[in-house]
């Protein structure tokens, strides 16, 4: 059985919804189809909800829209014979949206708790829609049966609880039947409050399910042909990728390609299930196809990728020969506060250790670090570490990356000779992926020129 995400474009317009229609009727037997909201609503929803906590009354016409919006498209993808029915379910769910906007346009202010709510109403919308849309579709409601923990403040799946209930609910569909899932929205397993798998996280929806029921393929439709070469915007020259195993497409999304969502991949490359990213506008086009194997006739190099808003930090220490240890307490602090780690090589392996961490956390970083060598610090033993921002992690991500040590150096040089100061780089500690740090605004200089290096030859 095949499990089916569409995006938020996907589900956005009339033309594109009977797109989805088309797309999951061919599907013989039955299938799982997890929806997005319609394109653009997560975000509306969010930017309503400011407006109202702010106190600015406005916010009624945006609510006013977004019903508009909701019944419009109703009218049109919907048979007539299940219209009146659709219209009172989502007149009922946008009463309670409203709801909670004069609530929080009340109180000014906008407690996190209630925002998840507000933002549930995106998915618990368009899965209506699309579950009487099309042929055998039924509606499942994920809240039930995704469910999250809290982690560092964070939510994230409770799997195993997760699994359990997948497989209860979704395990024994009808023998056509299409089962129509809301992406992104879950529950608190302790408290039973709507919770979300983070923007973006209907994809991690879809490789739950997959994942649980053992699916054969997870197919992500979006607004695209597959992953590529390199952002088109940036590089005109940016081809399709055909084939990506699951470690460089991991890569490739941590470093910045937005074609899915970095977690998603996790679930399913345990499970062995392949994914294929397909285009709902052109349904014809091969897309990408990600398994857990090299394919014979792969790239070598699969893309080049640049992921903004990258801090560096350096340590130096007074005396040589004493950098794992500390090496070793600065990853252990910065991991127990969930900082996520760009491991770059170090600039002297005796006595300056580098690492780089996203903008958002390089301050929290800095703070850890200042605790944990504080005796350290006062004794001179090293020097305060070093923050360097407006950076950008350049990644190149292809197969057997360690060995091509000459690759990695014709393009530093060709960095250079660009002008694009190379402040650190991986060096050979991955197999999967060259790092560059570089300054931020060098990075669309960058791009095309490591594109044209490596695949326009
Ligand atoms: N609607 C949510 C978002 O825009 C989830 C998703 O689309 O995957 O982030
Ligand atoms: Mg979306």
């Amino acid at each position: 059985m095949k499990v089916l995400k569409f995006g938020g474009t996907s589900v956005g317009s009339v033309a594109s919804l009977n797109n989805v229609k088309k797309i999951v009727e061919s599907i013989p037997g039955k299938a799982v189809i997890v929806v997005s909201a319609l394109g653009g609503l997560t975000d509306k929803l969010i930017s309503t909800a400011k407006m109202a906590s702010g106190g600015d009354s406005e916010w009624q016409n945006e609510m006013e829209a977004i019903s508009k919006r909701h019944f419009d498209i109703i009218k049109n993808v919907v048979p007539e014979a299940a219209q009146t029915e659709v219209n009172k379910t989502i007149e009922a769910l946008l009463q309670e949206l409203k709801r909670n906007y004069e609530g929080i346009f009340l109180l000014k202010s906008l407690p996190e708790k209630v925002l998840d709510v507000i933002v549930s109403f995106g998915e618990r919308m368009s899965s209506v829609i699309v579950a009487a849309m099309v042929e055998n579709g039924k509606r499942y409601y994920s809240p039930e049966f995704i469910k999250t923990e809290k982690w560092y403040g964070k939510n994230i799946a409770d799997r195993k609880l997760t699994d359990k209930l997948i497989k209860d609910t979704l395990g024994n569909l009808g023998e056509n039947e299409k089962a129509i899932v809301p992406g992104f929205i879950s529950t608190d397993t302790v408290s039973g409050e709507i919770t979300n798998l983070g923007r973006g996280g209907s994809d991690y929806t879809g490789a739950l399910i997959a994942a649980a029921l053992g699916a054969e393929i997870l197919e992500i439709w979006t607004d695209v042909d597959g992953f590529m070469t390199a952002d088109p915007r940036i590089v005109d020259e940016a081809l399709i990728i055909d084939h990506l195993t699951f470690t460089e497409s991991m890569e490739l999304c941590t470093f910045g390609a937005k074609v899915i969502y970095p977690p998603t991949i996790y679930p399913v490359f345990h499970s062995n299930i392949p994914i294929k990213i397909l285009n709902t506008f052109n349904p014809e086009a091969p897309g990408t196809l990600i398994t857990d194997h090299p394919q014979l006739n792969d790239l070598e190099v699969k893309g080049v990728t640049a992921l903004k808003d990258v801090a560096l930090i350096t340590i130096t220490l007074k005396s040589y020969n004493e950098i794992q240890e500390p090496l070793k307490r600065a990853m252990n602090v910065l991991s127990k506060e969930a900082v996520r780690i760009i491991p770059v090589a170090n600039p002297d392996p005796y006595s300056e250790l580098s690492f780089a961490v996203t903008a958002s956390d390089a301050r929290k970083s800095m703070e850890m670090l200042g605790k944990e060598f504080a005796p350290e610090l006062s004794s001179g033993k090293i020097t305060p570490p070093l923050l360097k921002e407006n950076l950008a992690a350049v990644a190149l991500v292809g197969k057997d990356m360690r060995n091509k040590s000459r690759l990695a150096a014709r393009i530093g040089h060709s960095l250079r000779r660009q002008g694009i100061n190379v402040e650190a780089h991986s060096g050979g500690n991955s197999d999967t992926t060259l790092i560059y740090i570089i300054n931020q605004e060098k990075s669309s200089e960058a791009l095309p020129l490591i594109h044209s290096l490596v695949f326009e030859l």
